[in-house]
């Protein structure tokens, strides 16, 4: 079923930008570097409009072909309580008679799956197509994720109990505290849904992560060489990564973003932005507003109405703000701020503000294509985990990889306070600590791009495998 004599692979990223962007960029260099017909397999949502705009994109290069599937019915089936993981995974699961009809009218010769549609696989099977995983997520989740099933049957009572830190064999340990929410509790949906996603990973003929060696180097060593993983067994890891965002679209008001940061000197801003779908309680973006306008640095917050109920508030709904920001913001702070700071509703192009030489620091939520981006531009962070993973990612930062720093949570409450707000974006943006970081993550961008180029490891790594599937017509 190739065009034009290309092979064909077909890609299926789980709805979510996080998921999608990785995936479209893994699409396009099969295309442009590897000389593949792929289609690109989306599930349709409630999309927001920057997923939209980005699958409509003009610039996607010919040869990749988004396939939007049918919206499935879901009236009956997602409830307002539910947890992303969950309505991901039936979101998929009712998506499944579609997925099948579009893989056999035109068979790819692999299937690349991304970890929510590991349901995936059973077709794949039945139809004959060689399936892979995308794992989007850094090594030491997706280690922690293959552990998992030997923790469901051997670990009583609840992980986040434990008198010690998790012990993943042949890696580092993780603390019970950075554990991802989704294994948090074991009496819920969730987490059932989670340990059944992971639970298909070895049914993949490879596992491609979106790292590269030099960022998880102990990581991806233990996965290889344990025997515990070498007992399950586990399919060849393959770090294909840093794939990132390349381009994006701006609109008008992005530009504004831009010509805004044209203005100021190298390396002086702080980028806010909290990931596809993280919010803030009200009482916590007080106090980063205030923490900000003491620290007296230049900015761009993008904001979003607070939401005291979840970690995740805008997930399903961003652009869809109600608010205007200085309804939730300190009175009189745009004001104040006007001349070193740019409020900005919602969303905002997240890699062309890391690109600019004027950013010098980013205030994250460490979802791990921030945390790619972050890098790759070489932009120091300031670890702001919210929810999913990002806890165990503001710690490998933090203490593994020395381009972060943490603020600390005030004493018995749940708020990072202001002043602490202050020290931490002095510390990044004129502080000493910050220099040093900014040294580190320097070295690490340039690791990024060589080991992107043609001899390097996440090239080969990629252009190996790919290998395979032009040889094996269909
Ligand atoms: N993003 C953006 N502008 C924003 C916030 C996020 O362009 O204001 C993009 C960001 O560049 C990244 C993605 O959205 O590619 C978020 O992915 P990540 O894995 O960091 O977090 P998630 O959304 O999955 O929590």
């Amino acid at each position: 079923g190739a065009e034009s004599g290309r092979p064909h692979v077909a890609l299926l990223p789980s709805p979510g930008m996080g998921h999608i962007i990785p995936l479209l960029e893994m699409a396009k260099r099969l295309v442009l570097h590897h000389g593949f017909h792929v289609s690109f397999i989306t599930i349709t949502t409630e999309a927001s409009a920057a997923q939209t705009q980005l699958l409509r994109s003009p610039n996607l290069p010919s040869g990749l072909h988004v396939v939007e599937l049918p919206p499935a019915d879901m009236s009956t089936i997602l409830h307002d309580d539910m947890t992303i993981v969950q309505r991901l995974c039936l979101i998929v699961q009712e998506s499944l008679p579609y997925i099948r009809s579009v893989l056999r009218e035109n068979p790819p010769q692999a299937l690349i799956v991304d970890i929510f549609c590991t349901d995936a696989f059973q077709i794949a099977k039945d139809l004959s197509i060689p399936a892979y995983s995308f794992f989007t997520a850094p090594t030491a989740l997706l280690a922690l994720s293959l552990y998992l099933p030997t923790m469901d049957r051997e670990i009583e009572g609840e992980y986040v109990d434990l008198p010690k830190p998790v012990q993943v064999p042949g890696c580092n340990a993780i603390r019970t505290e950075d554990l991802l929410d989704q294994v948090r509790n074991r009496k819920i949906e969730e987490y059932k849904w989670y340990l059944l996603s992971v639970s298909r990973l070895p049914m993949a003929v490879g596992i491609f992560v979106n790292t590269w060696e030099d960022l998880e180097p102990v990581w991806l060593r233990g996965l290889r060489e344990n025997s515990f993983f070498q007992q399950i067994p586990i399919p060849p890891v393959l770090p294909i990564g840093p794939l990132i965002k390349e381009d994006e679209p701006l609109t008008d008001f992005d530009n504004d973003c831009i010509e805004w940061l044209d203005k100021q000197p190298p390396d002086s801003v702080l980028f806010i932005t909290l990931g596809s779908g993280g919010t803030l309680t009200s009482t916590q973006l007080t106090e980063l507003a205030w923490g900000l306008e003491l620290s007296q640095q230049r900015f761009i917050l993008v904001v979003r109405t607070p939401s005291d109920a979840s970690a995740s508030g805008a997930f399903f709904n961003v652009g869809n703000n109600v608010m205007k920001a200085e309804a939730y913001l300190p009175q009189g702070f745009m004001e104040r701020t006007q001349e070193v700071g740019l409020v900005i509703p919602s969303w905002a192009p997240q890699v062309t503000v890391l690109r600019h030489p004027s950013t010098g620091g980013f205030l994250s939520h460490c979802g791990w294509n921030s945390t790619l981006e972050s890098i790759s531009h070489g932009v120091p962070m300031i670890a702001w985990p919210l929810y999913a993973e990002q806890r165990m990612n503001a710690t490998m930062l933090t203490e593994e990889v020395g381009v972060a720093v943490r603020p600390v949570v005030g004493e018995g409450k749940n708020v990072v306070g202001r002043e602490e707000i202050e020290r931490v974006v002095r510390l990044v943006m004129e502080g000493e600590e910050g220099k040093e970081m900014r040294r580190r993550v320097r070295e690490l961008q340039s690791s990024a791009l060589a080991t992107l180029k043609p001899g390097g490891p996440s090239f080969e790594a990629l252009s190996e495998v790919a290998g395979t599937w032009t040889t094996t017509a269909h």
